[in-house]
């Protein structure tokens, strides 16, 4: 199929914030698709990792900022680990889920931000995720009432699912935390 790409399309100053925000040189990558080959998610996603990097290096930001692949992206690093050219694409996906939140593009998936807050907010609270409460209100959150509780009593009896959360990280995390508000706040000034 024939493609035509417009100047009008192309966003060369987008590609650079995705640069500085993961670090990376997109134009280091050859396309030799071996992070896609790896992927646990690639068959489930609009456009496979390396297609990505491809439309970074085209300048074509927008196109990237509007699939289902980045906040699909689990963040699993296999693609990193397996790239030649040290290209962190787990690192390249953040920083397109970064410049998406700003420019504020919404997710064709639409309950992965909310899980992602869901989840933040209870580490933030407990120090580590409490998966009864993760489940009950992002069940309610999507109105997906009954997803998954089949699994509930077999978890429990492995112990993999707590009735009551564990505070034992909730020193580190309030660290943790803190610091993200300082760079945030910093970066405000
Ligand atoms: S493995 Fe690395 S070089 Fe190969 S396509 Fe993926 S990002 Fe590009
Ligand atoms: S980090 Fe994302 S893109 Fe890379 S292999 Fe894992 S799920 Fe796929």
């Amino acid at each position: 199929m024939k493609h035509v790409i417009e100047q009008k399309h192309l966003r060369p100053d987008e590609v650079q914030t995705v640069e500085e925000l993961s670090g990376e040189d997109v134009k280091n990558c050859y396309q030799c698709g071996k992070c896609t080959a790896g992927c646990p998610i690639a068959a489930d996603m609009d456009v496979p990792p390396n297609q990505v990097i491809r439309l970074l290096q085209l300048g074509l930001v927008d196109e990237a900022l509007k699939l289902n692949t980045i906040w699909l992206c689990a963040s699993c690093e296999t693609c990193t680990t397996r790239c030649p050219r040290e290209v962190d694409m787990a690192a390249v996906m953040d920083a397109l889920r970064n410049l998406a939140i700003r420019e504020g593009i919404r997710s064709p998936e639409r309950t992965v931000p909310f899980f992602n807050r869901v989840f933040l907010s209870i580490v933030k609270r407990y120090g580590r995720v409490f998966e009864m409460e993760l489940i009950g209100r992002f069940n309610t959150g999507t109105f997906n009432f009954f997803k998954d509780v089949t699994k509930a009593p077999k978890l429990f009896f492995k112990g993999r699912l707590k009735m009551w959360p564990n505070f034992s990280g909730r020193k580190t995390a309030n660290s943790v935390f803190k610091d993200l508000e300082r760079v945030k706040d910093s970066k405000k000034k």
